[in-house]
């Protein structure tokens, strides 16, 4: 995917968007907006035609820019929060496949505790395994510590996670 920085300023902030719109803007094809839906940016409601608020557009653009500067290493998880590179909490991390190319890590960030994510592909999960003390949805892997409310509340985060229509 090309890695391209998109001007926020273009985006009026009162204003909403349709995906043919946003695509316009940017000189896009509607499908990279229905893969940024897909990857986090939130649409107004789940009826159609789709549309984007103008300010969760600023948002998505502003944090994706900030997470391709921050050039996360391995071991690291980009904090929201922080607005920076953070290891996750106790070295753990929830693994929920995705598809059968990509999985989603979440942790929690050691320094702010804010929920952290993401998005990985299936030749980097030997190299995830050996960094961190993963477990699975299903818990198969979750030891009795007294971390389980931790997992709990990121599975929480999980369920509470904005499900975006298929384009
Ligand atoms: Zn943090």
């Amino acid at each position: 995917m090309p890695k391209r920085t998109h001007n926020v300023r273009l985006i009026r902030r009162e204003h909403s968007y349709s995906i043919q719109e946003v695509a316009a803007l940017y000189g896009l094809h509607k499908n990279a907006i229905g893969r940024w839906l897909k990857s986090g940016l939130k649409a107004i409601d789940r009826s159609r035609p789709i549309l984007i608020h103008g300010s969760d557009l600023i948002h998505f653009l502003t944090e994706r820019q900030h997470q391709r500067k921050a050039h996360c290493k391995a071991e690291e998880f980009y904090c929201l929060r922080c607005r920076a590179p953070r290891l996750p909490m106790g070295n753990m991390a929830d693994l929920i496949p995705r598809n059968e190319k990509l999985f989603v890590l979440h942790a929690f960030c050691a320094l702010c505790g804010g929920a952290m994510r993401k998005v990985s592909g299936q030749k980097k999960l030997l190299l995830y395994q050996q960094i961190f003390d993963l477990a699975t949805p299903a818990g198969t892997h979750l030891t009795e510590t007294p971390e389980t409310s931790l997992n709990r509340a990121l599975k929480e985060e999980c369920k509470n996670a904005p499900k975006h229509p298929r384009l």
